[in-house]
């Protein structure tokens, strides 16, 4: 037996297993269905990120069901399935959302611990920014006075040129209505204009929660990680309080795919799930906590009447708007041709230089609509200053479902809605824990939503008419050229397809509340049981307005102080 049974090796499982083992005393099993991230090319080398995922065995190989907001289209699903979890496989964008997201998690659960002001240690607990390896000089890319330079994972501003990037900071300073912003992270409670992005990288190497949180913590003997351990369900054990314990975990080996033989470990005080936004409503439905007509037809006994598990979804819509360019300065020529990406990634194996060592992102923004766009609707956003939605912009061809033509140059504006009002959900329709659940996002559902990705692309079209991009932008690709709102929301339904950004499937009300209103309470303990707490993104009750991994960070730093305040 261990003190504590961590189920899934992510993002935020890390960060709770290195915080935790801080206590020599303390003795914590993480359990992983994953393989090692260790030496596995792809995953290191910054720009290879986009390939780390789908269909490749860094990945769950997941497929959403069919969208009726997009077509009825099914796209692929990517979450990391290796040491590190979805921050191994992700792009690398690193920010912590508006003090407004965190005030918004603040007021639905009753707690103040999550609100900026008290959240805001935890980046400084967290964060280590690093220069960025090309060592150029970053004066008004990042506000160093607000960041931390000592925490466990390193984060840095872009290296190398890319032709794009003078046109679109001149771009910032052409049109109005894209101010320039001198820091992309929400550090300084504005996320609102265009800037550099930060990327959780170091010296041409991706910074995971692996690379940091559990290569600093891996030589403790009271850390135990297993990989290629699936998690099948979680066990009842009786009860503490009056209330069902869950402190039996049984799992198997990964690679047979098969449930026995089945093994089963005791955690002494708490088990903490930490499986994602998938895995997580996942292993509790197998468990019999979730909604009885979702367990009813599977034949699972109830234990936890807990209706909201896998329902509330959220996710963020991403939408690749495509210009053709002149010239050959994009990166397309170069991807396409098998022996330059080849050179490339030697000479990126040899010395950490080359694009292979950057981002494939170097800038983005956040942006609202105006008060006559938010005409009839009630606004979504966590405030007044938080942004509905968000452009990224890339030197190539962007899209992660659409393939790049065999010719052309281009360039992507990429346009996220950052407030989605639609709800998914995540269900199992097997007790096989190697059956995927159905996963439905239901994106764009609602008229707000594609009211406000149409809106999205209208001004991605204005950002792309500045005087900045005449020499460079030639034309709008493909349904990008529709004209009237109808026709962009049609390109929008079209292309359409994910930020990799699920959340809020077993999410956060105040502890007073019942399991009727969501699955946790605001200490993260989940509502009817004793002994189980859920420590990812699945928690958080409203998607945050930014890229999620470092609030997946920040949300796991403050979980590690609940866990040892309670033990
Ligand atoms: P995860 O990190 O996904 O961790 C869950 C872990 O549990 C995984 O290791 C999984 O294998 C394991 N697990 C699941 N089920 C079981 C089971 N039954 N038994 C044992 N183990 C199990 N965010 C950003 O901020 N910036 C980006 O640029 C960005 N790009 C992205 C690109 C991609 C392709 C993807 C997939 C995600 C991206 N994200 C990005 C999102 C971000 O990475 C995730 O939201 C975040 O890492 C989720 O953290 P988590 O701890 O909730 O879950």
């Amino acid at each position: 037996t261990y003190d504590y049974v961590i189920v899934g090796a992510g993002n935020a499982g890390l960060v709770i297993a290195n915080r935790l083992t801080e206590n020599p005393a303390t003795t914590v099993l993480v359990l992983e269905a994953g393989i090692s991230d260790q030496n596995q090319i792809p995953v290191m080398a910054p720009f290879l990120g986009p390939s780390v995922t789908p269909d490749t065995p860094y990945d769950w190989n997941y497929t959403v069901v069919a969208q009726p907001g997009l077509d009825n289209r099914t796209y692929p699903y990517p979450r990391g399935r290796l040491l590190g979890g979805s921050s191994s496989a992700n792009y690398m964008i690193h920010q912590y959302g508006t003090n407004e997201d965190w005030n918004r998690v603040a007021a639905v659960s009753s707690d103040q611990g999550w609100s900026w002001n008290n959240m805001k240690q935890y980046i400084k607990r967290h964060e280590k920014i690093v220069p960025p390896s090309d060592g150029h000089n970053t004066t008004d890319q990042l506000i160093p006075s607000l960041h931390s330079f000592t925490g466990e994972l390193q984060i840095s501003l872009p290296i190398g040129n890319q032709t794009t990037d003078p046109f679109v900071i001149a771009t910032t300073s052409q049109l109005k209505e894209f101010p320039y912003n001198e820091d992309t992270s929400g550090i300084n409670n504005n996320l609102l204009g265009i800037g550099w992005a930060q990327s959780s990288m170091d010296d041409g190497l991706r910074a995971s929660s692996s690379s940091s949180y559990l290569a600093s913590a891996n030589s403790r003997p009271n850390l135990t990680v297993m990989i290629n351990a699936m998690v099948i369900k979680l066990l009842s054990t009786g009860s503490t309080n009056g209330l069902k314990a869950f402190r039996n975990v049984q799992f198997a080996d990964a690679r047979t795919k098969t449930v026995t033989p089945a093994f089963q470990v005791q955690a002494r005080k708490e088990v903490i799930l930490s499986a994602g936004s998938v895995g997580t409503p996942q292993i509790l439905q197998l468990s019999g906590i979730g909604a009885p007509a979702d367990l009813a037809p599977l034949h699972i006994p109830v234990l936890i009447n807990s209706p909201q598990v896998g329902r509330n979804m959220q996710d963020h819509p991403l939408l690749p708007n495509i210009f053709t360019v002149s010239g050959n300065g994009s990166l397309d020529d170069t991807l396409r041709n098998a022996s330059a990406v080849g050179a490339a990634i030697s000479q990126w194996a040899s010395s950490k230089t080359g694009f292979i060592a950057n981002n494939v992102i170097n800038q983005l923004g956040f942006a609202r609509l105006n008060s006559t766009l938010l005409k009839g609707f009630t606004d979504p956003a966590a405030g007044p200053t938080s942004p509905h939605y968000e452009m990224i912009f890339a030197n190539f061809w962007l899209d992660p479902v659409v393939t790049v033509p065999a010719t052309g140059n281009f360039f992507t504006i990429l346009t996220a809605l950052l407030t989605p009002t639609s709800r998914g959900s995540v269900k199992i329709h097997s007790t096989n824990p190697f059956v995927a659940p159905l996963i439905d996002p239901n994106m764009l559902a609602t008229d707000f939503d594609i009211h406000t990705i149409t809106e999205s692309v209208k001004a991605i079209k204005r950002f792309a008419a500045a005087p900045a991009w005449s020499n460079y932008i030639t034309g709008a690709f493909g349904t990008l050229n529709g004209t009237t709102d109808a026709q962009l929301a049609a390109h929008a339904r079209l292309h359409t397809s994910t930020v990799f950004h699920p959340t809020s499937t077993a999410s956060m009300t105040a502890t007073s509340k019942s399991p009727s209103s969501g699955v946790v309470n605001s200490d993260l303990t989940v509502k009817g049981a004793a002994g189980l707490r859920i420590v990812d993104l699945s928690v958080l009750p409203f998607i945050p307005s930014c890229h999620p991994q470092g609030p997946a960070y920040m949300l796991a730093e403050r979980a590690a102080d609940l866990i040892k305040a309670s033990a």
